[in-house]
């Protein structure tokens, strides 16, 4: 499997017709020859992006027949007349600035985006690229880089990577059976107020009831039981504090305060 750096021509919007199509064709000139079905395809965008954004997977070469209709992405309306290849969007980066010409050239690449050319022709390139990879399509790598973002920028991607309609996607959980009894029980105990900040619930449920909610003070997940010991009645802000920070302080009055359950 080889892997190729294959430059946009200017004329064309490359980004956005793998946005929108998935699939394109490209010029298969003689520097490409040698490319596979499987190949992988960074491309890059000159100005004013100087990057690569998309990664792709070439599906099909030596195509002389062109099936698909970019014609709307391109400003040049001369064809190109020799075989194309094929290939499919496989990621887009959204932080594509860590793939910018200049940080390509301060991982090895030395070329001038003349033309395609193999990454492996560039000492260290490959590995840059992957490392990349690796940090933007897992969840903490990603939110590692908002965090870091600016909000122009933040503001620019969100637009750019929201979804109208997200898709659904199957999770995988394990879910505990756990006694409305129980948690029942603590809320009666807790009398309306937090038992943790001590507060009134926030508001009242629609039966008129103060609102609070069932905690257990060792997860489930970790062990704990879902018994009257280990379950507080918590208001929301708590609640949600308990599980994002999970303060050793919070636990300690949690657990003086049930001792006696
Ligand atoms: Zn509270
Ligand atoms: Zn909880």
């Amino acid at each position: 499997m080889t892997e190729w750096i294959l430059p946009a021509n200017r004329s064309y919007r490359a980004y956005d017709a793998l946005r929108d199509l998935q699939t394109i064709e490209w010029g298969q000139n003689a520097k490409l020859r040698d490319a596979a079905v499987g190949d992988i395809a960074y491309i890059y965008e000159c100005d004013p992006v100087k990057a690569i954004r998309w990664k792709c997977r070439i599906t099909a070469v030596n195509r002389t027949v062109c099936v698909i209709d970019d014609s709307a992405y391109s400003d040049d309306p001369v064809e190109y007349t020799g075989p194309h290849l094929e290939m499919e969007a496989v990621y887009a980066y959204p932080f594509y600035r860590q793939l910018s010409l200049e940080a390509l050239r301060k991982h090895g690449y030395k070329g001038s985006m003349q033309g395609p050319c193999q990454v492996s022709s560039y000492r260290g390139l490959a590995g840059y690229l992957h490392k990349v990879e690796k940090i933007q399509t897992s969840e903490p790598g990603l939110a590692g880089l908002a965090a870091q973002a600016s909000l122009l920028e933040l503001r620019e991607l969100a637009g750019k990577h929201s979804l109208a309609c997200p898709t659904a996607r199957a999770v995988r959980a394990r879910q505990y059976v756990r006694s409305p009894l129980v948690a029942e029980y603590a809320k009666k105990r807790a009398d309306g107020k937090c038992e943790l900040c001590g507060q009134p619930a926030p508001f009242l449920d629609r039966y008129g009831r103060p609102y609070l909610e069932a905690h257990h003070v060792q997860w489930l997940s970790r062990g704990g039981g879902d018994t009257a010991a280990n379950t507080a009645a918590l208001c929301p802000n708590c609640h949600r504090k308990m599980h994002v920070v999970q303060d050793p302080g919070d636990v300690f009055a949690l657990r003086r305060k049930l001792e006696n359950e």
